[in-house]
């Protein structure tokens, strides 16, 4: 079963992708029931936008988010 990320998760989950990218061997908790493990994979479009999957095997989490960017900046 896939539990999908309730909107009230979605700035945990922002945290989780933000703490992984900062140290990507620390470990993650789940945003949704707080399980460590949290696995993260990273199929960003750069430089169009970040997109990470976060999947959970406690809660079987499987969520999509996405981190618009604001593509080049012109110099
Ligand atoms: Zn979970």
């Amino acid at each position: 079963m896939t539990v999908g990320l309730p909107m009230e998760r979605i700035a945990e989950a922002m945290a989780c992708v933000a703490a992984w990218r900062a140290d990507p061997d620390a470990p993650c908790n789940c945003p949704v029931c707080a399980a460590a493990g949290l696995e993260i994979i990273d199929q960003s479009a750069r430089p169009y936008s970040e997109w990470y999957v976060l999947k959970c095997a406690g809660c079987g989490l499987e969520a999509t988010l996405q981190i618009p960017m604001r593509g080049p900046q012109p110099i």
